[in-house]
């Protein structure tokens, strides 16, 4: 019985000792097992989340490297960034345990180290030779990483303290560019270095480069976005002082041409005498030019006072045919030379008084009716005054250029002028209509657009018959009601 017992024993020995010496074969004499593929993945996936964390990486940095560890065979790393302003490489994180209690005897040396641009180019370490030839380095020798900053004695004294014996440097790239390096320091030498470890230290080493980048991006970004934002703020005040100057050249040029205008009209009532043939069409062509400059300068006040928020209307109440009347005998004159025939429609029973600003529902009726004539080469212009429903409206039709259907939604916006315009009047600010609408609007009122090209426009105002009878306190332009365009 105990031979048998012997005998047993022998065979499940051998059987044992043939398992191990089997699995034993596929690694070198002293050589760890690889790390499993599911540790690399593990750790690949907690520093993915704390980059998706923290965009910034300096925040982030000794977080990875302290992850490094735990799981893979790995004694740790040293992260290291080049400075986008300097070109200077530095040490952003060091793993903990290896600069555990701050001696002499741990790498804590290396945290913040900082090495220059000239330092990099001439290799000052494998690190730095690394980076410059973009390739893995590997060696035994701390100090041929790490000194500078550690001197050799430095570095002897940690490596054995450390138990170092294999050392990693990898470049960091990321869309084309060297952004760092990390350093990888294992406790074992490199002939027992598998192709995993190899494949985790790239893959760490391509997920910080893709950090680096989105952080470099990032900080790309906010430099820009500040730019913008003081030049912006210098550009308000260019703006300003553009309104400014605008407003007070206006005012200024606006009292002589008032002048100017009230002697031409005197001149050609012939308030000083005769006035011969010769010079009346003469008078006349100055007293247009006249109006035209004026009628200019109304248009770059308000939008001075539109941009400058002190658009205010002084409401009154006017009989509105009365002005359309006034406007049409100034303007007339302009419609006679291109041989165009202009018609006024009014209410048969007249709209009564009504509360306008007289000085900008003018504008307005000079801008319409001025266009009208202007882009029209031959034909006929409408001018109506009716009561429709609830709403007083007024429209200017003619049967001239047109407005390109593209174009259209364009219109009433400031300095805007359709193609065919500019090339029939070469001259002209783009303005009128986009102050006719903040003068419409004021009133609470929308304006009318109606156009086809080739064949004709009609612009205009629609405007609450209540609003305009009650005469009510103005609302403050920003408080009244936008309704927009009709088109
Ligand atoms: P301006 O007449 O000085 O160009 P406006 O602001 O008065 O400026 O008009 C803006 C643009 O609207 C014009 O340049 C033109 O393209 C278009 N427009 C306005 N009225 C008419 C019209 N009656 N017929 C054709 N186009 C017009």
């Amino acid at each position: 019985m105990i031979y048998l017992l012997i005998g047993l024993g022998l065979v499940a020995a051998a059987f044992g000792a043939g398992w191990w010496l089997r699995h034993r074969r596929h690694l070198p004499a002293g050589q760890e097992p690889e790390p499993r593929s599911s540790d690399n993945l593990a750790l690949l996936r907690k520093i993915d989340r704390m980059i998706l964390s923290n965009l910034s990486l300096d925040y982030i940095a000794q977080e990875i490297v302290n992850q490094l560890p735990s799981g893979t065979k790995l004694l740790g790393g040293t992260l290291r960034a080049i400075e986008s302003g300097t070109g200077a490489l530095k040490a952003l994180g060091v793993t903990d345990s290896l600069r555990a209690a701050g001696n002499e005897l741990s790498l804590n040396g290396l945290q913040g180290s900082i090495l220059s641009p000239a330092q990099l180019q001439r290799h000052a370490s494998l690190t730095a030779q690394a980076i410059d030839e973009r390739r893995v380095v590997s060696g035994e020798q701390l100090c041929d990483f790490e000194c500078p900053p550690l001197t050799l004695e430095q570095a002897k004294r940690i490596q054995d303290s450390l138990q170092i014996k294999g050392i990693f440097a990898y470049p960091i790239t990321a869309a084309d560019r060297v952004s760092g390096a990390m350093t990888f320091y294992f406790d074992r030498p490199l002939n027992h270095i598998s192709r995993k470890d190899h494949e985790m230290m790239q893959a760490v080493t391509d997920v910080i480069g893709i950090a680096m980048e989105n952080s470099r991006l990032i900080n790309q970004t906010e430099d820009i976005n500040k730019k913008l934002a003081e030049a912006n703020t210098q550009l308000h005040r260019l703006d300003q002082t553009k309104d400014e100057f605008i407003t007070i050249a206006s005012h200024q040029l606006r009292s002589p041409l008032t002048a100017i205008k009230g002697y031409l009209s005197m001149l050609l009532d012939r308030d000083f005498g005769a006035v011969s043939k010769r010079q009346e069409p003469i008078f006349q062509q100055i007293m247009e030019s006249t109006n035209e400059v004026i009628n200019i300068i109304n248009d770059m006040l308000s939008v001075s006072r539109i941009n400058a928020q002190k658009f205010e209307l002084t409401r009154v109440p006017i009989h509105l045919e009365d002005v359309i009347g006034d406007v049409l005998s100034e303007l007339k004159p302009l419609a006679s030379k291109k041989a165009l025939r202009v018609a006024l429609k009014v209410p048969k029973q007249p709209l009564g008084s009504l509360s306008f600003d007289p000085l900008r529902i003018r504008q307005v009726l000079v801008n319409f009716i001025d266009n009208a004539i202007k882009y029209t080469p031959r034909g006929y212009i409408d001018v109506e005054l009716k009561q429709d429903g609830d709403d007083v409206v007024f429209t200017v039709s003619d049967t001239g250029i047109g407005i390109p259907k593209r174009e259209l939604g364009r219109m009433f916006t400031k300095f805007y002028r359709a193609a065919n315009a500019r090339q029939l009047v070469t001259s002209g600010s783009g303005l009128g209509l986009f102050v006719a609408r903040q003068v419409i609007e004021a009133h609470q009122g929308t304006c009318i657009m109606e156009s086809r090209e080739g064949r004709g426009s009609t612009f205009g105002f629609r405007i609450p018959l209540k609003v305009l009878q009650s005469g009510k306190a103005d609302l403050p332009p920003d408080k009244v009601v936008a309704t927009g365009v009709r088109s």
